[in-house]
């Protein structure tokens, strides 16, 4: 590879912001194709003709702890100041999740809420977040209850339904991301910065591609490109798939949306509603919540998890489980072999990134390759 373009395999937020990176600081050119006929994948949103912005591929929420991330998105976008908050509706109550104090008092009655807040607070310091699976290992008959109540009515058959295993067969870092909260505080993330971008996400990534040194291709398929002839290739596609499979596919969850225009102004009082135990979706996402778009209709989405299936639908999850990562480990060891190729991204790292930790993994990786 001699020639001075830099190949991008993937306009979604990974690639974008390799892209506008080379293009900025290297001052090199770079091509940037994507096998979809938009860019930022699965960020990609838009408004419809009722004025309302859809998330195509679920419900985005920009939320960082990285002064260095958020400095860099701020380049390209000015946020609203929404705050995350997930209910859910468990045997007919709606409540909130994470499962916190609140919650306790929405679902038991009183007396026994209180009893389980003070023997809570004997027990954890106020404001920590204790994983599920943690929370199981209680040795108080009271706190053993709780610790079953929330797993077999928030866990269990979301996780089911979301991975197709039990929570205890999926990696805990899963689970983790939504702990048991000894705390009052009913928003979803408490990261320092957090919000939704005022025109979109794929505007963001329309201006971090919007560089004279920078060629988009859509519709354009990786293996239908002529590859010897680039500097380096970044690729956020499947790293099995540029490996053509050779040990084997590497699972993942895909989901399908459902998606219903409504007649009506609201349709549920938030953002996202999880169902944690009846039905078989997951959760309903009313898109208007995010950017407070004015309609007298409303759009919805309904998500159903189900497994990934090529040719069939899109990959949205790894599925980090001891085997997949041995697997993917494997195709690591090979993708190292390959000279100026690097594999970024949800699928080329196999890795359950938010968008923030895609960003950072961008960032870092041009670093890396910058000082190369
Ligand atoms: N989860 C659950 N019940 C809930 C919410 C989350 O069991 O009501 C579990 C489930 O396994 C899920 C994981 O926590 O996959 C992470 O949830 P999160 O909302 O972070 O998932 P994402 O928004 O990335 O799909």
């Amino acid at each position: 590879m001699n020639s001075s373009v830099n190949l991008i395999v993937g306009a979604g937020f990974s690639g974008s912001v390799i892209a506008n990176l080379i293009a900025n600081i290297l001052n090199e050119k770079v091509l940037i194709i994507d096998k979809k006929d938009h860019i930022a994948g699965n960020c990609y949103d838009y408004r419809d003709n009722n004025g309302i912005m859809i998330h195509k591929y679920g419900s985005h929420i920009f939320h960082t702890n990285s002064e260095e991330v958020w400095e860099f998105v701020r380049q390209f976008t000015d946020f609203n100041q929404y705050m995350h908050k997930v209910y859910a509706v468990i045997d007919g109550i709606k409540t909130t999740i994470p499962f916190n104090f609140n919650t306790l008092y929405d679902v038991f009655p009183a007396a026994l809420a209180k009893r389980l807040e003070e023997k809570l607070l004997s027990n954890f310091k106020y404001n920590t977040k204790v994983p599920i699976l943690e929370f199981q290992k209680q040795d108080d008959e009271d706190l053993k209850f709780l610790a079953e109540y929330i797993y077999e009515k928030v866990f269990l058959h979301y996780t089911t339904k979301q991975w197709g295993v039990s929570p205890s067969d999926v990696d805990s870092a899963v689970t983790a991301r939504v702990p048991v909260y000894l705390s009052k505080d009913n928003r979803y993330f408490q990261d320092k910065y957090q919000g939704i971008p005022l025109e979109g996400y794929t505007k963001i990534v329309e201006k971090m591609l919007k560089h004279p040194n920078i060629e988009v291709r859509l519709n354009t398929e990786f293996k239908n490109v002529e590859k010897d002839n680039f500097k380096r290739i970044f690729y956020t596609g499947a790293i099995d798939e540029f490996f053509d499979y050779k040990f084997g596919e590497l699972p993942y969850r895909s989901v399908n949306f459902k998606f219903e225009t409504k007649t009506c102004e609201f349709y549920q009082k938030n953002s996202v509603v999880n169902y944690p135990c009846n039905y078989d979706f997951t959760r309903i996402h009313e898109y208007k919540h995010y950017l407070d778009d004015k309609s007298d209709k409303t759009v919805i989405a309904k998500e159903y998890s189900e497994s990934f299936e090529l040719g069939k639908n899109e990959r949205y999850y790894p599925i980090p489980t001891e085997d997949n990562i041995a697997l993917y480990c494997k195709y690591l060891e090979k993708a190292k072999t390959l000279e100026n190729v690097y594999f970024l991204g949800r699928l080329g790292d196999y890795k359950y990134y938010d968008m923030d930790k895609a960003i950072l993994r961008a960032m870092q990786l041009f670093n890396e390759v910058k000082n190369a």
